[in-house]
């Protein structure tokens, strides 16, 4: 699997090293990175369960089933991001409340709204 933006080593899951990011969020990304036009550098894309649990992933994380990354992105760059989200249909944002300024994270999935689920929404982690 390529991806014009996103390398397969930025994306596979370092413990194991595989890469089954979803198509159509990969899509999703993609969109997104053309419109905002701003490097979004992908500090978890894929990952196991046993790298998900190494990591303090929820045990229902998107990042098991290949739809969610989270990417280092900060300052007007994000603000710059935010209003295209719904566009391109990523649902979920999480924003990583730990960092240097200019090391800021941001979770992103296409994840829909369930029963236990609410969508489309933003949290802190
Ligand atoms: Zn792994």
């Amino acid at each position: 699997m390529e991806f014009a933006f996103f390398t397969e080593n930025e994306l596979k899951c370092p413990c194991c090293g595989e890469m089954k990011m979803d198509i159509r969020f990969m899509d999703r990304m993609s969109g997104l990175r053309i419109c905002v036009n701003e490097p979004m550098p992908v500090t978890s894309g894929y990952r196991c369960k046993k790298h998900n649990k190494a990591v303090g992933g929820r045990p229902n994380s998107a990042h098991l089933i290949g739809r969610a990354v989270d990417i280092n992105i900060y300052h007007n760059k994000v603000y710059k991001m935010l209003s295209h989200l719904l566009t391109y249909g990523l649902t979920g944002v999480g924003f990583k409340q730990t960092g240097a300024a200019n090391h800021r994270i941001i979770h992103l999935d296409d994840l829909e709204q369930t029963e236990n689920r609410m969508r489309p929404t933003v949290w802190t982690y």
